[in-house]
């Protein structure tokens, strides 16, 4: 039984981290021509209107990209962060213009307003209600939305057809076997498609669950995963809420950590005081 819904938290600070991150991996990828398939194995609605009752009860973006996009204007030269907030101000109803967050952008926006004619997504969706808000987005054609087990269908999904493949695993973690799930998805994953790009979120809760798949990942033989973690507070000052998100990077593309340290450097401290950004290789080359 299905029960977490991502508009009760769209635009908090894990979303900025995972989405900052997706970004940067994209754009690294688009520097080759060759084309490229992209699979969301869990995609969610796609776009949360920040008004909705939902994002109305917790109000997490305010306390996530809001801080961001209060800073937008400000920000001079070219970077990472400014083109992920301008391609954010173009998510907006009515466009680039407008001042007010209204909406935030889901992973398949982020992705599928990103690709070119070459390119494939694959969004899936097990949840009844949520696949059916994501079936009314707007995307373009060479997007596919399916109503079902986004890791079984990463399975059956691989080897590709495109020479290249980006994954994003972002799954709500509302089971405990899940971690352990997740590893052994990503790694037949790695078997069918080598050099597939695939990114994982992973919340950092007191439990500390997420330690079961970063040491499963460890033992499994795969070389080349790097880990980034956002810490909005010390672990130990919450013992319920999350405290900070991981996202590991499996192949990640060279120069990724460069861009995404620089951008960090700019959004921890719109995050809190206490926001700390670390990253580096979880298993080595
Ligand atoms: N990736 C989205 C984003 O960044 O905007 C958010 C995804 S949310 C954290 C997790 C989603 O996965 C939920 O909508 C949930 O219904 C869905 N889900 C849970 N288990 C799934 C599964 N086995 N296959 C596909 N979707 C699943």
């Amino acid at each position: 039984m299905l029960s977490y819904q991502h508009a009760y938290h769209a635009g908090n600070f894990a979303d900025v981290h995972k989405h900052l991150t997706l970004f940067a991996v994209v754009d690294h990828l688009l520097r080759k021509d060759s084309s490229i398939t992209f699979i969301d194995t869990h995609a969610g609605r796609g776009l949360y209107p920040l008004s909705s009752p939902e994002a109305a009860k917790l109000r997490e973006h305010q306390l996530g990209v809001e801080r961001l996009w209060k800073v937008a204007r400000t920000l001079t030269s070219p970077s990472l962060l400014g083109d992920w907030l301008a391609a954010l101000a173009n998510a907006q109803p009515g466009g680039a213009g407008k001042h007010r967050l209204e909406v935030y952008p889901g992973s398949p926006w982020w992705l599928a307003h990103r690709l070119r004619p070459g390119d494939l997504l694959t969004l899936f969706e097990l949840h009844p209600g949520e696949h059916q808000h994501l079936s009314l987005q707007a995307l373009p054609d060479n997007v596919r939305r399916v109503h079902g087990d986004g890791l079984a269908g990463l399975t059956r999904g691989l080897p590709a057809t495109t020479p290249r493949v980006c994954v994003l695993i972002d799954p709500s973690y509302e089971r405990k076997a899940e971690y352990i799930d997740i590893s052994q998805s990503l790694m037949s994953a790695m078997r069918a498609a080598r050099h597939a790009v695939v990114l994982v979120w992973y919340p950092l809760l007191p439990a500390g669950r997420h330690h079961e798949l970063l040491d499963a990942l460890r033992d499994s033989g795969l070389r080349k995963i790097w880990r980034s973690e956002l810490v909005v507070h010390p672990a130990g000052n919450d013992q319920r809420g999350m405290y900070g998100s991981g996202m590991l990077v499996v192949n990640p593309p060279w120069g990724l950590e460069e861009r995404l340290t620089e951008s960090m450097a700019s959004v921890t401290p719109l995050l809190g005081k206490e926001c700390r950004y670390s990253s580096g290789w979880w298993v080595g080359e």
